[in-house]
């Protein structure tokens, strides 16, 4: 790139070509004032405060927009420029409303700032009345529009950074103002209220509706929301000890941009129904009790159970939204304390698929690239995967993708998501028919020798045998087994093997079905086939819970030890004995599942659970009730008193994210750091220091003092975590290039990445007289699975107040259903009961239900095993539906 000399307020600086002159003076640290400026917007110098003088010829420029050229002479702070600067900011004021006194932007208004750092006191230009109705409808964003300057970062945010085009300019001249199309209220708009142009805003024109705590923020504490994988950067601002709001991170995965859930992560954390001392259960009712008394009594019956019963009688069970320093500590303590490899984790559960069709072929775990590459690439090939409702982040840049880099989509989904209309091609095939139809294009691919023989030939095992078992994907057979037509799956072939970067995107509607690793596998298959893997493209896993990919590298598995070594090897094994100085188990434990189904056979005698709420969260929640009601103990820790914890013993309090330290692993392995905000609620401490005190009183100390002992010893025994050291690594590009190479080393380890010969199997759970719809179960952008948390956040369920399935009209005018009447679904294993809604989003014979605040969708289902990775069914299940009540 040309670097370009220049001459800035007397001194000479260098940048490169195509900077512009505030970019130029950020960077060697000169400030100038902007208000319509932000870095991740594109430029549009409308605010005119970043003006400065170039001496060559007078002019007076806005430095956002202006390049800059050789031997330019740039004066950023004369005289006059200082004078038309402030000219503009009284101009400014005198058309904003006196209510800076009560304006809820308070002293974060960067309107006020800036003219207090410009001395501006009263304006003696004659006031320009604003007049504006305060819109708060709605439970998030309330908009005082007198109070808009006109900046447009709120238009750009939505439409440039999360591609939702909510709001635009209406009306022109005087009238200007950012709204939505026919000036309707924000609900009823496009907008998600993700929030993001509330942050961007710089006045008070934009402003959180039931801020968590009023006043002036004391202290910013730079963490991490811990709601979905994306695991994106967050603010938090605070005063007085308490969460004041939050903001979206400037860096990181996220880049200054938010979802609806992460920008009120914070409610969760104020939320009046804490859990915030320890309870035993005493004739049927909680008593509170110190933590000395519960960890006593937790620590004597699993001593006694374990006496009486041996080690693997007790089992434990950790979510995926704990900290990779609680998923190690929690391994630890279940081999090396309890002695038994029943150690499983929600980040298995439903991530297993995954993991393993990753690791049996490529030899690494999770996405092979960082989300900007995904941004990068020239296809897209999204399959069993809604990011608009899981990973809105991941969502945000394919739409980035293909609406302002020409990025062209492949969406493989039987609804209509959020994706749909950015789709090149969508292809609705029958649920559950993925290898079929993935197969089917590895096949139009190897017939039109689109196959990268090159990288197949240097790179990769076990082509032939690959090749010929994908004689029988002809057009024909993909058409019967997936319904669609046979032509668009080889326009979609012949597009994502011509590309020359081509991404894959899934997520768990490719894997919560029976046989989900093969579908990954098929899916590692058409990478390697066409060599879009490494430079030329990558495969990017979308993952349940904020720290999947973390727990499972730290070992929370009944299979693996920290850093994926299997259980069973000898000598990875003896590596951790040596540093546990103990001796570690040797065969597999039993999945969570199988803990629980062991449970009600009264084998599995004691549980501890930490985070998670298998009553919701697992199948069949009737027999996991049973399961735990059956246990001699159970110990439960948690935030709320979930449905789960109802049935404990002892349930005691644990730290929400604010208010602790820590690590996550989003999944792009990228490691995120979580700094405690403010101190735990009543006298819930962090799970790490619960694990501690217990192995304590279990008579098993373990070495560790402080969490910097915890990371240390992760570090020395999971290589991947060595580059991960100290918080200011934190969102380093060094780290992600590094990550890179990693991968690309690790591919190469074990030998070539090799093609798998997977066949498509007849649909699991196939079709049936009495139950003939086709239930798919899936997240909704308001909610989350599993999480008490998100149950617990009051605007959210405010905003989306019901239970709603979805139906095709079709089926709901052969059932006499209209949109609001009651509808009972029924499976062989369980019903529920909940609001329908009429929508041409799902085609013919499948409904669609998101999870919810109060019915466990998972009740439908029964507990179907993957054989491979001994994960659930739960993405699809046959139903019967009932009307109930007629919508009034
Ligand atoms: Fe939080 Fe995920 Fe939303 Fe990011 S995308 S703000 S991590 S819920």
């Amino acid at each position: 790139m040309q670097l370009i000399t220049i001459t800035l307020d007397g001194r000479e600086v260098s940048g490169y070509s195509g900077m512009t002159i505030l970019e130029l003076a950020n960077e060697v640290g000169v400030t100038i004032p902007t208000l319509c400026h932000d870095p991740h917007l594109s430029p549009i110098g409308a605010c005119r405060i970043c003006l400065v003088e170039n001496e060559q010829n007078g002019a007076l420029i806005a430095s956002c927009v202006t390049p800059i050229a050789s031997d330019m002479v740039i004066n950023t702070k004369s005289e006059r420029v200082l004078s038309h600067r402030k000219t503009i900011v009284k101009l400014l004021l005198a058309s904003h409303p006196d209510s800076c006194l009560v304006c809820n932007k308070g002293n974060r208004c960067k309107l006020r700032t800036i003219a207090s750092d410009m001395g501006i006191g009263l304006v003696e230009y004659q006031r320009i009345t604003q007049v504006a109705t305060i819109e708060e409808v709605n439970p998030f964003i309330e908009r005082d529009l007198s109070k808009c300057i006109l900046c447009a970062r709120c238009i750009r945010a939505c439409q440039e950074m999360v591609v939702v085009g909510a709001i635009d300019y209406y009306k022109r001249g005087f009238a200007t103002k950012p709204a939505t199309f026919g000036d309707n209220p924000l609900e009823r708009s496009e907008c998600t209220f993700c929030s993001t142009c509330l942050a961007m805003c710089p006045t008070g024109a934009l402003t959180e509706k039931g801020s968590l705590y009023n006043g002036t923020t004391s202290h910013e504490t730079q963490t991490i929301c811990p709601l979905c994988g994306c695991g994106c950067a967050i603010t938090l601002e605070v005063k007085d000890d308490q969460m004041v709001r939050t903001l979206p991170g400037s860096t990181g995965v996220n880049q200054g941009a938010l979802c609806v859930k992460g920008s009120r992560c914070g409610d969760m954390v104020h939320n009046a129904n804490r859990l915030t001392v320890p309870l035993i259960k005493q004739d049927g009712d909680f008593k509170q009790a110190s933590w000395d008394e519960v960890l006593d009594i937790i620590a004597n019956k699993f001593k006694q159970i374990k006496n009486a019963y041996g080690a693997d009688s007790l089992g434990v069970i950790i979510s995926a939204m704990c900290t990779n320093e609680e998923n190690y500590l929690v391994q630890r303590f279940a081999r090396c304390v309890l002695g038994t490899n029943n150690i499983d984790s929600s980040a298995r559960l439903y991530n297993a698929a995954t993991f393993n069709a990753l690791n049996s072929t490529i030899g690494f775990y999770g996405a092979n690239n960082n989300l900007d590459k995904l941004e990068q690439s020239d296809v897209i090939f999204v399959i069993g995967a809604d990011p608009d409702a899981s990973a809105p982040i991941v969502a945000y840049a394919i739409k980035r993708a293909v609406k302002h880099k020409g990025a062209k989509l492949i969406l493989v989904d039987p609804r209509k998501t959020g994706l749909s209309d950015f789709s090149y091609i969508w292809l609705r095939p029958k649920p559950g028919t993925d290898v079929a139809l993935i197969n089917a294009m590895a096949k139009i691919i190897t017939d039109a020798q689109l196959v990268d023989e090159e990288y197949v030939l240097r790179s990769t095992d076990n082509f032939d045998d690959f090749k010929n078992c994908l004689n029988q994907y002809t057009s024909e057979y993909v058409e019967s087994i997936c319904s669609v037509d046979g032509k668009y799956v080889g326009d979609a072939a012949r597009l994502y093997a011509e590309a020359s970067h081509a991404s894959i995107v899934w997520g768990t509607g490719l894997t919560q079905y029976a046989g989900g690793a093969d579908s990954v596998k098929s899916l590692v298959n058409l990478a390697l086939l066409t060599g879009h893997i490494g430079l030329s493209g990558a495969l990017y896993a979308l993952e349940k819970g904020s720290n999947s990919r973390g727990a499972l590298d730290m070992g929370t598995t009944t299979y693996y030890l920290p850093g994926c070594s299997d259980v069973s090897d000898n000598k990875a094994r003896s590596n951790f004995e040596q540093a546990w100085k103990v001796s570690l188990p040797t065969k597999r434990g039993l999945t969570a599942l199988e803990m629980m189904q062991q449970a009600e056979k009264g084998t599995v005698k004691g549980m501890l659970i930490v985070g998670e709420n298998p009553v919701l969260s697992f199948p069949n929640g009737q027999l996991v009730t049973k399961a735990l009601s059956t246990l001699e103990f159970l110990a439960v820790g948690d935030m709320f008193i979930s449905d789960t914890a109802e049935l404990a013993s002892i349930v005691f309090p644990t730290t929400s994210f604010a208010e602790q330290s820590g690590t996550f692993t989003n999944f792009e392995g990228r490691v995120g750091f979580l700094h405690q905000a403010i101190s735990c609620i009543g006298v819930s401490q962090p799970g790490w220091e619960t694990i501690l005190k217990l192995a304590e009183k279990m008579g098993s100390p373990m070495p560790f003092s402080t969490l910097q002992d915890v990371s240390d010893e992760i570090e020395t025994l999971v290589p991947t975590y060595k580059a991960y050291t100290g918080p200011d690594k934190l969102y380093d590009s060094e780290l992600v290039d590094w990550e890179m190479k990693h991968v690309q080393k690790s591919m190469t380890k074990a030998g070539f990445p090799s093609f798998c010969t997977i066949q498509n199997i007849p649909e699991m759970n196939g079709k049936s007289e009495n139950y003939p719809y086709k239930l798919i179960i899936a997240s909704s952008l308001y909610h989350t699975v599993g999480g008490s948390g998100i149950f617990n956040n009051n605007r959210l369920k405010s905003l989306v107040p019901f239970d709603f399935v979805d139906l095709a009209i079709q089926d709901a005018s052969e059932q006499g259903i209209t949109t609001g009447d009651r509808v009972r679904l029924v499976s062989p294993t369980g019903e529920i009961t909940v609001t329908a809604r009429i929508v041409d989003s799902v085609p013919k014979g499948v409904i669609w239900l998101s999870f919810l605040h109060t019915n466990n969708p998972l009740q439908l289902f029964d507990i179907v095993l993957d054989k491979e990775t001994k994960t659930p069914l739960t993405k699809a299940c046959n139903v019967q539906i009932e009307k109930v009540v007629s919508h009034e």
